[in-house]
């Protein structure tokens, strides 16, 4: 009996990286209290139709697109990048800079909008990240980034949608 309840919390331990988007988290950022995001559980085979295939890989499947392929690369303006799935904002224009990568690149995302967990794809340890809403891959995050911070946010492009400062953002896809 001991050895089970402890096989099952072993289990518990082993599981949270993986669903510590799922968990309800408030994040306090510059004095300001957000309020945790609620995921949305929507399945796969309905994302099928409603992002491209290509998009659909990435944000679902956990491809990563040709470095260089992204228009967004060469994206300045001021704005905010949004999930190319659920719309939920990710990132701002003033936290994308030029990592030399061939993938849009980010200092920070926004607070309280990204999911982490680890991934052991390619043997070394690499920090996936993810729409704290949707679910949906975005990128990895690397510590070779610029001060102050020091993180690389290294995104497909093919998981976002840039939307101008001067637009109003759309509606979250529910
Ligand atoms: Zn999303």
């Amino acid at each position: 009996m001991k050895r089970r309840v402890f096989l099952q919390r072993i289990g518990v331990v082993a599981t949270l990286p993986v669903f510590s988007f799922l968990l309800p988290i408030q994040v306090v950022a510059n004095g300001i209290k957000q309020t945790a995001i609620e995921p949305l559980n929507k399945p796969h085979k309905v994302w099928r139709s409603l992002v491209s295939p290509e998009a659909y890989r990435v944000l679902f499947e956990e491809h990563t697109e040709q470095p260089g392929s992204s228009e967004l690369n060469h994206e300045h303006r001021e704005g905010t990048f949004i999930c190319a799935a659920c719309y939920l904002p990710l990132f701002e224009s003033q936290h994308k800079y030029e990592s030399g990568s061939g993938w849009p690149s980010f200092t920070q995302p926004i607070s309280g909008h990204i999911g982490t967990k680890r991934d052991f794809k390619l043997i070394i340890l690499r920090t996936e990240y993810h729409c704290a809403r949707c679910g949906g891959h975005q990128g990895h995050v690397f510590k070779d980034g610029p001060p102050s911070r020091g993180e690389r946010w290294c995104n497909n492009g093919l998981a976002l949608k840039f939307v101008l400062k001067t637009d109003q953002l759309p509606a979250l896809r529910s």
